[in-house]
């Protein structure tokens, strides 16, 4: 089942355009991966598809209704949550607050429980650190933090904005492998990366972005083979 329908939409800052008619697709269950260098426009993507940022042409359709145009916070509560660049997590605030902020348009109180004894689960780390100040925490704990956090919204689909970056090799891979357990319990992922490997290795599918434009798509497996992708974006092996 198709989950969310993006088409042909154009995007700008001011006078700059930064997307350009570009067409993606997103099914239920899958892990998509958007691939492409500095400014290609993948994080310009994910802001428009959250509500940051709106399109000045084309159709953005999730679950079947519109959502282009339309607000963060509905768009939130629609099933949308993403997990931006650089993590943003609120750095006064206590690890558990950050959390309970992501829960912030639930009224579930046992859900809203729950799903934070989830996270901890999923990140014990957060557990041991929950009345710690954000700001005294790791990047690769804040990584954990803006996921769990997402998490908390209890998302259908879970936009992620280079989770990788700055973070050492083995907290890397912790963060793909929590990646993959959100996926396998049903959330369905949006993924941007500059590490194509890395994202090419836990994705269904993929789409290769170049200056504001969809160059390439394919399964992960044809993108990891094709040569163009090993040339410019795998280090050419
Ligand atoms: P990165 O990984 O560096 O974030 P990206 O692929 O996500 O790269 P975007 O951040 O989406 O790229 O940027 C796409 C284009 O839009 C770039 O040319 C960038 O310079 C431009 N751009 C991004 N943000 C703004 C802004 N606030 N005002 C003007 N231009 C912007």
């Amino acid at each position: 089942m198709t989950m969310l329908k993006v088409e042909n939409i154009d995007v700008f800052y001011g006078n700059i355009q930064a997307l350009r008619d570009v067409s993606i697709t997103v099914n239920q269950g899958e892990i998509v991966s958007l691939i492409g260098a500095n400014g290609a426009g993948k994080s310009t993507l994910l802001k428009t598809l959250s509500g940051l940022l709106k399109p000045k042409k084309g159709k953005i359709e999730f679950l079947d209704k519109s959502i282009s145009g339309k607000q963060a916070q509905s768009i939130v509560k629609a099933g949308i949550s993403h997990v931006p660049e650089g993590r943003r997590v609120f750095a006064n605030l206590t690890v558990e607050e950050n959390l309970e902020l992501g829960a912030f348009l639930r009224k579930d109180k046992q859900g809203i429980h729950q799903d934070m004894q989830k996270v901890y689960e999923i990140f014990p780390r957060l557990l041991e650190r929950k009345k710690q100040h954000s700001g005294t925490l790791s990047g690769g704990e804040q990584q954990m933090l803006a996921m769990g956090r997402a998490i908390m919204a209890k998302p259908k689909l879970v936009l992620l904005d280079e989770p990788s970056m700055g973070l050492a090799p083995l907290m890397v891979k912790t963060i793909f492998q929590v990646i993959k357990d959100i996926n396998n319990e049903g959330t369905t992922v949006l993924l941007v990366e500059q590490n194509a490997n890395m994202a090419l290795s836990v994705a269904n599918r993929g789409y290769v972005i170049e200056t504001g434009r969809v160059v390439l798509s394919g399964s992960a497996l044809e993108l990891q083979n094709s040569e163009e992708v090993k040339l410019a974006y795998l280090g050419g092996h």
